[in-house]
């Protein structure tokens, strides 16, 4: 058997290998990249953000790309029936890149393993991992297998595991955990696009809901090909596909968009539709000693946000930059460093996505007007810049969307007439005196309750906050409230008049807290203390 001995081994030359054995290389580390598969490969994820474009400028093959003329992406459309919701880069909050492609991965992923080869990296393709051992120190030897079957042993100081679905050290080293997000499958694949407008919203990544938690994505290539693709529960998906044959399926698939089956009816597909099952993917530990997984060998979500890349790059460099550290004798904290920061980015695409398979984050991106305050800064998290704090729909992300989408439901209910502001009166900056009517008529009362109407209380609090977003004159949430007492009935056939006493008692840029009494006649009706936030950091 042959051996050889290196300094960093890297397992597969997808985008997450290329981009941390480019950055090992360019610090004269001694890397070798295995490669099972011959380039080009086919593989899923063709639609990237443009956080993606910091790290292809980091390694210095931004040119290159430009020269493949691949398509390039501004921004993406969602479509629910007739209605879209259109996010442009360029309007994104923050900083970082407005533009990235929209590429078939084969040819893209062949572009970049070719550059870094160019740059001295050394890639070994049709060389399949098929076993490791660490030592106690963290050293290993990896087996290798080229396709004459003749085996090498490679000893390495750390191993990056970029092996995306083939998952080599979660498999290896029981790594694997169920991910947290629900079953869903995809069929997909190409077709010529010969119905394309050649306007630019025929170009546009769209990803168009079917149901709530079933969409098709639609991702146009330059070369006048087309992917297309239908995500959903694996129940739905393994019914679509329940004869096993997944042309039919994709056929059914192209029938249920009102969008789309007009132009890609009667296509044919240029391979045939792949299915994938239950595809996101999640472990229980991103580092050891010796190694660090990166791209979707550590985790996969869901492709929804086409998030898969960024993060295969992202933490391809990240691992690669703590390696050369540690490599200098450096100490690298890889808990903090690595698992910790990744685990930051990942939550927040996890919460959006979450978010979206619940119908929440569409409630919010359908909602008109919309408010661009909100969707600049939705916007940056669709681009990928899911580490900037300074955007309150990163820092705040785990209530953020629910709540504006009940705020939309509660207003939708609310603002069919369901009170009419008839005194307002600012006593001094911070204390306020707002009369409201409460119509008795109005729906809600047919249901809570029938002859016994009485005004709920989410209502109340629901109206207290629409009267602080107008005195504040931006988008807030509501954060957490201290106490909310309810002390008397308010029952809008006796006493349809409130008055409303606001006081801001602590207030800064970011957030405020407000105490307000509600009361009919004398009687105390309602006490509350919440603390807001606002949602722009913008004057
Ligand atoms: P890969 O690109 O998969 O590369 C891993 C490499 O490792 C492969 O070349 C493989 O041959 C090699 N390898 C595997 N095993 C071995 C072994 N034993 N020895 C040697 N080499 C090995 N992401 C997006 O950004 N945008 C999208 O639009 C998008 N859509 C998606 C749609 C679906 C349905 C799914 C499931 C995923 C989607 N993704 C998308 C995610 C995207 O496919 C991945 O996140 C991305 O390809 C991960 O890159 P990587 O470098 O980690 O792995």
């Amino acid at each position: 058997m042959k051996k050889e001995k290196i300094e960093v081994l890297v397992i597969g030359a997808g985008p997450s290998g290329c981009i941390g054995s480019a950055y090992l290389q360019s610090k004269n580390i001694d890397v070798l990249v295995v490669e099972k598969a011959k380039f080009p490969r086919p593989v899923v994820g063709e639609s990237l953000i443009p956080r993606v474009m910091d790290h292809l400028d980091e390694i210095g093959i931004i040119p290159a790309l430009i020269s493949e003329g691949f398509e390039k992406k501004w921004g993406a459309r969602f479509l629910r029936g007739k209605n879209e919701c259109v996010f442009n880069f360029s309007q994104k909050y923050g900083e970082g890149w407005d533009w990235t492609w929209q590429v078939p991965r084969a040819d893209f992923d062949d572009v970049v393993a070719k550059e870094v080869q160019k740059q001295g990296v050394r890639i070994d393709f049709q060389s399949e991992v098929i076993n490791v051992e660490f030592n106690k120190n963290g050293d290993s030897i990896t087996t290798v297998r080229d396709l004459d079957g003749e085996e090498t042993e490679i000893e390495a100081k750390f191993i990056i595991d970029s092996s995306g679905y083939g998952r080599v050290l979660p498999r290896l080293l029981n790594l694997e955990k169920p991910s947290s997000h629900a079953n869903h499958s995809s069929i997909f694949t190409h077709i010529e696009d010969v119905n394309r407008s050649s306007q630019e919203r025929g170009s546009l990544i769209s990803f168009d809901i079917l149901e709530t938690e079933v969409w098709l994505w639609v991702i146009p290539f330059s070369n006048g090909k087309t992917s297309i693709g239908i995500v959903g529960p694996s129940e739905f998906i393994d019914k679509l596909s329940e004869t096993g044959n997944t042309t039919e399926a994709m056929n059914t698939a192209i029938g249920l968009s009102e969008f789309y089956k007009e132009r890609f009816e009667g296509l044919p597909f240029i391979f045939k539709p792949l299915l994938l099952k239950n595809y996101s993917r999640s472990v229980k530990q991103m580092y050891g000693k010796g190694y660090a997984l990166t791209g979707n060998s550590s985790e996969f979500i869901d492709p929804v946000f086409s998030s898969g890349v960024a993060f295969a790059t992202e933490s391809g460099m990240l691992s690669a930059k703590l390696i050369a550290r540690q490599l200098r004798g450096e100490s690298v904290d890889w808990e903090k460093d690595y698992a910790g920061y990744m685990k930051r980015g990942i939550n927040v695409f996890s919460t959006y996505v979450k978010e979206w398979y619940t119908g929440n984050l569409q409630t919010v991106f359908f909602h008109e007007p919309a408010n661009q305050d909100i969707k600049h800064q939705i916007c940056a998290v669709l681009a990928g810049y899911v580490w900037d704090e300074t955007n309150p729909f990163v820092r705040k992300h785990t209530n953020v969307i629910k709540n504006i989408a009940h705020t939309i439901m509660m207003n939708n209910m609310l603002l069919t007439d369901f009170y009419h502001q008839e005194k307002f009166r600012a006593i001094d900056k911070n204390n306020f005196e707002v009369h409201i009517r409460i119509n008795k008529k109005h729906d809600i009362f047919n249901g809570h309750f029938p002859g016994k109407p009485i005004t709920p209380g989410v209502c109340m609090i629901q109206i207290i906050k629409n009267i602080c977003t107008e005195i504040i004159g931006k988008p807030i949430v509501l954060d957490k409230s201290k106490y909310i007492k309810f002390t008397a009935i308010i029952n809008p056939e006796v006493n349809p008049d409130l008055i409303l006493m606001i006081q801001f008692v602590e207030s800064n840029d970011e957030t405020f807290r407000v105490k307000c009494e509600v009361y009919f006649e004398d009687t105390l009706a309602l006490k509350l203390s919440s603390e807001y936030s606002i949602l722009t950091n913008r004057a």
